[in-house]
C-alpha cells in the first residue's frame, strides 16, 4: 500500500513536464495520492495551451480536477478553494511550487528593480503563500502538510538570481510564521530548497549553466541534482513520514549550501 493510499491534495505550480511541481506529483501519484491542479488561466479560449499541457500529464493519471487560477486575483483562488472543497471536502496536502519575476527586473541590478516589477514578483512569489495558506486552513486535515519551493539565493548572493534571492528569502521567513501560527491546528508548513534544475522558470534566470557547472564542481556529491531527486524529498516532506518537520528549510543541493569554499582539488589547480 502506498504512502499517499486515501489522501487527497492541491498543486498549484505544474506549466509542462520540466515543472519541479511535476516531479513531485509523479511521486505522489506513485505512492497513492489522488490530486487536483490548477494552472495559468488561458488567454485564447480557443487555444488553451496551458490547460492543454497539464491534461496531457496528469489525466492519464486520473485526476479529474483542473481549474484555472492567477494568483494575483483573489476570486480566482475562491473559485479553486471552493471547487476542492466541494469535491473533496478536506485534504492532506498542498504543494505551492509558484514563483514570477518580470524579465527587466529579474536581470538586475537589484537597485533598478522598479517598483511595479518588485511588487508583482513578491505579490505571485511570497503573498500567493499567505494568501493560499489562509483558504488552505480552513480545509487542511490536522496532520496535513504545505509545502514551497525555495532556493540558495534567498539566503546568500548569487549572482543573476536578483530580485528572486529577495522573494526567496522573504518567502523562506513566511514559512517559519506560518508554521508557527498554523501548528497548533496540525499543520505543518515547510519549503525545500531545490538546487539548480532546468524548468521554464529557471531559463528567465542570468548565469544558470554556470551555476550548473559550480554545483556538479563544488557541491559534495560533486553532481547536480535531478527531478527524481527533488521529486522524492518534495514527497516526504508532504508525507506522514515528516510528521515531525515543521517551518523547516530543506536542501536538495547535493549538499552545495554548506560549503565555505570551493573542494580542495579546486584550490590546488
Ligand atoms: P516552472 O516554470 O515549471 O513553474 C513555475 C510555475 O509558476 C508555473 O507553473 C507558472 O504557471 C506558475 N506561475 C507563475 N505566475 C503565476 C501566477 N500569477 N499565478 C499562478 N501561477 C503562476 O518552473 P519551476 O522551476 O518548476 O519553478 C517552481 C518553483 O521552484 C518556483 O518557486 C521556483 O522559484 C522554484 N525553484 C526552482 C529551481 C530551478 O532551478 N528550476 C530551483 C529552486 C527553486
Amino acid at each position: 500500500m502506498g504512502l499517499f493510499e486515501g489522501k487527497k491534495g492541491l498543486v498549484f505550480g505544474i506549466a509542462n513536464d520540466h515543472s519541479i511541481a511535476w516531479a513531485i506529483t509523479e511521486k505522489l501519484y506513485d505512492e497513492g495520492a489522488e490530486m487536483a491542479f490548477t494552472h495559468l488561466p488561458d488567454k485564447d479560449p480557443e487555444r488553451p495551451r496551458m490547460e492543454r499541457r497539464l491534461r496531457k500529464l496528469v489525466e492519464p493519471r486520473g485526476a479529474k480536477l483542473m481549474i484555472p487560477c492567477d494568483v494575483t486575483k483573489e476570486e480566482d483562488l475562491d473559485k479553486v478553494f471552493e471547487t476542492v472543497k466541494a469535491e473533496y471536502g478536506e485534504i492532506d496536502f498542498l504543494l505551492h511550487s509558484i514563483a514570477y519575476a518580470p524579465m527587466d527586473d529579474l536581470k538586475g541590478p537589484v537597485y533598478n528593480v522598479s517598483r511595479d516589477g518588485f511588487k508583482l514578483s513578491m505579490e505571485i512569489s511570497v503573498y500567493s503563500l499567505i494568501t493560499i495558506a489562509r483558504r488552505a486552513r480552513e480545509i487542511l486535515k490536522p496532520g496535513g502538510s504545505m509545502l514551497t519551493l525555495s532556493y540558495l539565493g534567498g539566503e546568500k548572493v548569487i549572482p543573476g538570481y536578483n530580485v528572486m534571492g529577495i522573494c526567496k528569502s522573504a518567502l523562506e521567513n513566511t514559512v517559519m510564521y506560518l508554521a508557527n501560527e498554523l501548528g497548533p491546528e496540525g499543520i505543518r508548513v515547510n519549503s525545500l530548497s531545490a538546487g539548480p534544475l532546468k524548468t521554464l522558470s529557471s531559463s528567465a534566470v542570468g548565469e544558470f549553466d554556470v551555476m550548473m557547472k559550480l554545483y556538479s564542481t563544488m557541491s559534495p556529491l560533486r553532481k547536480n541534482i535531478t527531478p527524481d531527486d527533488v521529486g522524492k524529498a518534495g514527497m516526504y516532506l508532504l508525507s506522514d513520514l515528516s510528521s515531525g518537520v515543521s517551518g523547516e528549510n530543506h536542501h536538495v543541493d547535493s549538499g552545495y549550501h554548506i560549503m565555505g569554499a570551493p573542494p580542495i582539488e579546486l584550490q590546488q589547480m
